[in-house]
Formats: structure tokens, sequence, C-alpha cells
């Protein structure tokens, strides 16, 4: 662990700790929200907007599916030494409906279709330049 905490991701969600949110963005013609960020044209088919203002997105949704990896990935992905299961569920997002990918805070615990999860940010591995977070989802208790 880390004093300093960077994003493995730059500009996908917010640092705030205590109330991280995904950042989206939305089509101004179409009002339609992306996660990841659309970016050059809206990706509604019916809609010929180029323009985006960001959003940021529900910090709670329901899990949709989910899986569980008993498998070390190919790098670049960093495992821990020794390699230990984690889970990984698609979210619907509460207000926006969108299915977001993540990974399971927590293990797999209390993980089912239909479960309550929140954002949380999670230390994904640390070098010299300090923590790199991530987004995860966590089963609300
Ligand atoms: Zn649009």
């Amino acid at each position: 662990m880390s004093d300093v905490k960077v994003p493995a991701v730059e500009g996908w969600f917010t640092m705030d700790e205590a109330n991280p949110r995904l950042v989206g963005n939305k089509c101004t013609s179409c009002g339609t929200v992306f996660f990841p960020k659309a970016s050059i044209a809206c990706r509604n088919p019916s809609c010929d907007g180029t323009s985006f203002e960001d959003v940021e997105l529900s910090n709670r949704g329901r899990v949709w599916s989910y899986t569980t990896n008993h498998y070390a990935p190919p790098a670049p992905y960093v495992s821990p030494d020794p390699f230990e299961p984690y889970s990984v569920a698609a979210v619907e997002l509460a207000d926006e409906k969108l299915v977001v990918l993540g990974q399971v805070e927590g293990g797999a615990d209390g993980l089912k279709v239909g479960a309550e999860v929140e954002l949380v940010l999670s230390t994904l591995f640390t070098d010299d330049a300090g923590d790199h977070v991530v987004w995860k989802w966590k089963v609300v208790a």
C-alpha cells in the first residue's frame, strides 16, 4: 500500500473513495449515455450526433450476470502470487440501465443474479508511482 493513489485507467472513474462514480458521456443530440465514453460519433444508429458531455453514472446497480475466474489471466494482467480466484460481475446500473463489467470486491459471497451492488475503489497493484486503483463492484449487505 502507498499514500499515493492513481487511477489504473485515466478518466473512467472519479477518485472520491467515499463516493466513487464511473464517468461516461452523453450524446447532446439524443441523450444516450455511454460507458466507456463515446467519441467521434453517437453509437445510437438513429442519431447522427457528434458532441458529448461527461456524466457521472449511478454508483449502484444489480447483478445481471457474473462468473468466477479460477485461472490466472495472461499478462499484462497483474495476478497476485499465488493466484486467487476472483469474480467478475456484469451490473445493470440503477438509473442508466447500462451494463458495466467489473471485478467483485470481497469474493463471491452473496453474489447472485439480481443482488444489489455498489461501486468501490480497490488497489489493483502498487509500484513506484503509487497504488493503481480500479473500480470494483461490492455486494450491498
Ligand atoms: Zn445521439
